[in-house]
This record gives structure tokens, sequence and C-alpha cells, in this order.
């Protein structure tokens, strides 16, 4: 007897006709009853889930993250409660626009996504690459993504779109520096940082709320492609991240990062010049410095792309006790979009899936039941409403939340960029200025290519519209983009 597995249909059943189907005949047609044949085919045909609108193209891999300094006057989060306490987590990173064949290098923000599997569940950072991001109000986000991906009528990407959309939107500013400086095409996720982006807020035992800023600086060190290499690799090897990565951990080779938090109090957050909530903001390090708090180690490669890649279910709505939320606008559209995009890709019962259960959860004690896939027992002859006289679940009273801080009750159509919310040159302009000048360049001359792309009756109106806020960031970067689209302009107007 071999100890052998044996070939199985998925119903259990041995068999042995795995490679012809029954026929009539040595030549004849095919018989209807090898349902093995069905089953085949029919499943094949089904393989393919809804890909995720946005960060379709993506990679993965387990860790652990470990903490190194005390935070534990911020927050009672259990991940954060000792020195030396270890959690284990998976991370997913992304490109944005492209779907899930295209290319990992391309010009894009990055998602960089955590799920650390807490005692108190799942904690899940869904940030990116960078700390900021294109709009600052969700009501914008689909607009803003139509941009980045396939022209209606052509079916192909269009720039015309894109800086359409960004000279009209000036509040993208901040985002489009970053994503056309060097650090817009990373040498793999290896080599990049990671932004928790959204302000989030920090609950300590005794329930005082600060508000967070998360980091994670990669140990290997910043390394980008330049356009030109970032192009090449894109045809050469369009896996290039996913690979570096695989081959990285299979080595023995365990990226790290650490991570870091600004903290900032709530009187700090009312009285601050800059809205602390504005996810086109971020808070320079100079007001608020980063605080050492541990260090996030990959170092297992997931036997399964697509059970635990393709299905990784993370979401800024999975917090634990000690850690909440904040007033961020985009924050608040992403609590209720990313378990939605879950609920269509995956069904209702994605968080039974394995990865992205909670493995402190031994079995699942409230009231939700049925739905498709349930395949956790459903919780048997318990019973499914609440209050009720038979139940063995209590409510824990420790871990009643700090309610949300609301500092104005008026409601109204708020104008996000209303005189006061309107500076988006500064913090880009600051970044353009602490950049060396090969930096500079670089930024300079990858807007000029992008640019180049603008078409159509429209050309020059967009140009110029974007060119406009290229010279309120700095009048440097502006007569670079210009001298580099052949456009004059005088510069005593900035003298
Ligand atoms: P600092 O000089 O203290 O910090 C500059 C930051 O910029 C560093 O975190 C550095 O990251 C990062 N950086 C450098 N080059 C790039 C780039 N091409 N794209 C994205 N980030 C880059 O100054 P401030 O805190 O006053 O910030 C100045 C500007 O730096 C901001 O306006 C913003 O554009 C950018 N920035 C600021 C961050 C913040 O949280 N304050 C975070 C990231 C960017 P590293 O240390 O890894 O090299």
């Amino acid at each position: 007897m071999s100890d052998k597995k044996k070939l199985t249909t998925a119903s259990g059943r041995p068999y042995v006709e795995n490679e012809d189907t029954l026929s009539v005949g040595r030549r004849g047609p095919l018989l209807l009853e090898d349902y093995i044949l069905h089953e085949k085919m029919a499943h094949f045909n089904r393989e393919r889930i809804p890909e995720r609108v946005v960060h379709a193209k993506g990679s993965g891999a387990y860790g652990t993250f470990t903490v190194t300094n005390d935070i534990t006057k911020y927050t009672k989060a259990k991940i954060f409660s000792e020195v030396g306490k270890k959690t284990d987590l998976i991370a997913r990173f992304s490109t944005v626009g492209g779907e899930k064949g295209s290319a990992d290098t391309e010009r894009d923000p990055r998602g960089f996504a955590i799920k650390f599997y807490t005692e108190d569940g799942n904690w899940d950072l869904v940030g990116n690459n960078t700390p900021v991001f294109f709009v600052k109000d969700p009501k914008k986000f689909s607009d803003f993504i139509h941009t980045q991906k396939r022209d209606p009528y052509t079916n192909m990407k269009s720039p015309t779109m894109m800086w359409d959309f960004w000279s009209l939107r000036p509040e993208s500013l901040h985002q489009v520096t970053i994503l056309m400086s060097d650090r817009g095409t990373p040498f793999g996720v290896r080599h990049m940082n990671g932004y928790g982006s959204h302000t989030f807020s920090l609950i300590n035992k005794d329930d005082e709320r600060v508000y967070v800023k998360f980091h994670f600086k990669t140990a290997q060190g910043i390394k980008n492609f330049t356009d030109e290499e970032a192009m090449e690799m894109r045809g050469k090897d369009p896996d290039f991240s996913q690979r570096d990565l695989m081959k990285s951990i299979e080595e023995g080779n365990y990226p790290k990062w650490n991570l870091k938090i600004q903290v900032m109090t709530e009187e700090q957050a009312q009285n601050y010049h800059i809205n602390p909530f504005d996810l086109t903001k971020v808070w320079p390090h100079g007001d608020y410095p980063l605080i050492d708090v541990g260090v996030m180690e990959l170092n297992r490669n997931p036997d399964n792309y697509f059970a635990e890649i393709e299905q990784l279910a993370t979401s800024p709505a999975h917090i634990v006790d000690g850690i909440g939320f904040s007033p961020d606008k985009m924050l608040q559209g992403r609590l209720l979009s990313y378990p939605d995009a879950h609920r269509y890709r995956l069904g209702a019962n994605y968080e039974q899936i394995p990865v992205n259960r909670c493995p402190f959860m031994t079995e699942s004690n409230n009231y939700q039941r049925d739905g498709l896939m349930r395949i956790d027992g459903n919780q048997g002859r318990k019973p499914n409403y609440y209050p009720n006289s038979f139940d063995d679940i209590e409510i824990d009273e420790s871990y009643k939340q700090v309610p949300p801080t609301v500092v104005d009750a008026e409601a109204d159509w708020f104008d996000r960029n209303a005189p006061g919310e309107d500076d988006h040159y500064t913090q880009p302009g600051n970044l353009f200025r602490i950049m060396d000048n090969q930096a500079k360049t670089n930024l300079i001359n990858n807007i000029v290519g992008a640019m180049s792309g603008i078409e159509g009756p429209k050309k020059e109106e967009i140009t110029n519209r974007q060119l406009c806020h290229w010279f309120r960031a700095d009048p440097q970067l502006g007569a670079g983009v210009a001298k580099g689209l052949d456009i004059e302009i005088d510069m005593k107007m900035f003298n």
C-alpha cells in the first residue's frame, strides 16, 4: 500500500479517469455522464473572483511585529503592552491603478496594508507608501480613480484625464509631487516606507485620547528606480516587486521596517495651524517628532497566493481596544467602503476565510448568522437574538469605547477647500526644497515626461492650469517644468 494521497473528486470519491473522457467508440462523441469532466470545467470557469477595483496587483508575506519602546502611556492596545512583545501579522503591498496582471514597477503609489493578529481581534493598518493622498473628501475618490484607469472611449490610460483632474483639484498637488519624484517608482517593496496615512487615535488605560500618525521606515534604506529604469523593468519583469520580496524571504534575508509614531493631543489638534485630519497634509517632524515603537519583520512567504493574498481582506475599520478613529474625512469614507468591497468580492462571511480570521477567536460569539459560504458551524444551537435568557455570551464593559470627540455640531456640505483649508502649495514646495539637486532634476523631468502626454483640444488649458500650481509650490519647480515643456515664462513675475 502506497502512503501517497489518492486522487479524488471535490466530493471525495477516489477516481482514476483523469486523462480521457468517456466516449462512445474510440473516435466517437462524449457521454454526458462523465461528470468529472463537467466538474473540472465548471470549477475552472469559476476560478476568478472580482478583481479589486483599486490595488489589484499585489504581493505579500507573513511576519512579526516586536515592541522595542514603551508607548503604554498613550495606548492600552495589547499589541503594545510591553517591550519585547511579539505579534504575528501579514502584509500586502500593491500598486493602485493597474489591473491584476499589470507591471508592479508602474509609477503609482504603493498600498502598504498590514493585518496584526492580536488577542483583542485583528488590527489592520491599511495605508500607502506615501503619507498623504490625492483628495481629502471620499466623495471625490471614484472620480479620481476613474482618471487613473482606462478612458471609456479608447480603453487606454490617459495622461489628459489625469492632469485635467489634478489641475482642477490642486489639493492633489502634494501627492502628485511625491508620485512624480523617484519615490513614485520604488525599487520593489523592501526599500520603501509605509504610512498609516490617516490620523487615528490612541486611547490609554485612563481612557485619554491622543491623535496619532503611523510611519514604517524601511530598514533596508530608500532605493528607487529612475523613470527609465522602471520603464525598462516593466518590460523585462512585470513581477519584479513580487519576485524581489519572495526571493529575499526565501533566502532568509528578512526585510524589516521600524514603526514610529507622531502624537498630537486633542488640544493641540484644535489649535494647530494645519488641519490635522486633512489627508493631503503631513504633520511636520519639527512640530511633531517621530517616537520609536517597534520593528516589523517579514519572514514567511504564503504557501498559496489566492488563498492568502488574493483573499486577504484588510480594512481601516478593523481597530482594537486602545486604537480609535479620527474625523479624517477620507478615513471615515474608507470605514464604509473597505468592508463593502470585501463583502462584494468575497461574500458576507469573508472574515471566516482562514487568512482573515483572528486566530485568538476560537468560536464566533455574536448574533450574525447564515449567508453565502458560512463555514464555521453558524454558531450551532446558540440563540441568534439579543437579549435572550439562554446565552453564555457576556458583554465585557471594560472594552467600552471612548466616544468620538466632535468639536463642531453644525451640519452642512462644508467646502473642504474653504479659506484656511486651501493651502495646497506650502507642503509640496517644502518637499521640493528639501530635495538635493539630482532629486529636483529627476522630479522635474518626470513631471515633464508625464505632462507631455496631455493631448487634445484642451491641451493648452490643462497644461497651463497645472503649470500655475507648480509655480505656486515653488518658482524654481515651475520654471523647470515650463522649460522642459518649452513654454516661455517671464520670470520677472516671481521676483
Ligand atoms: P523633514 O525634513 O523632517 O522630513 C522630510 C521627510 O520627507 C522625511 O520623512 C523623508 O523620508 C521624506 N522624503 C524625502 N524625500 C521624499 C520624497 N521624494 N517623497 C516623499 N517623502 C520624501 O521635514 P518635514 O517633516 O517638515 O516635511 C517636509 C516635507 O517632507 C513635507 O512637506 C512632505 O512633503 C515630506 N514628508 C514629510 C513627512 C512627515 O510626516 N512630516 C513624511 C514624508 C514626507 P525619509 O526619512 O524616509 O527619507
